[in-house]
């Protein structure tokens, strides 16, 4: 019995990790939320079409994709 638990235990079972989905502002250099969540998990599959937030570290409205897309917590 014992050794079931064990080897379960090592599976890690955390639940979904939702993500903020960010993107750099490119005058700034500063992370600006798109306002977009994510899955981490589905994050590698997932595709984003490329769009546009206004910026409030600098003004501007930036356009972003998947490959500018930085997560955090
Ligand atoms: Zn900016």
């Amino acid at each position: 019995m014992t050794k079931f638990v064990l080897s379960r235990s090592q599976k890690k079972t955390t639940g979904p990790v939702i993500k903020r989905v960010l993107v750099r502002c490119p005058a700034t250099g500063k992370l600006t939320p798109t306002g977009q969540i994510i899955n981490e998990a589905l994050w590698p599959k997932t595709k984003f079409n490329p769009a546009r937030l206004t910026c409030p570290h600098c003004g501007e409205k930036h356009s972003w994709k998947k490959a500018d897309a930085v997560l955090a917590r």
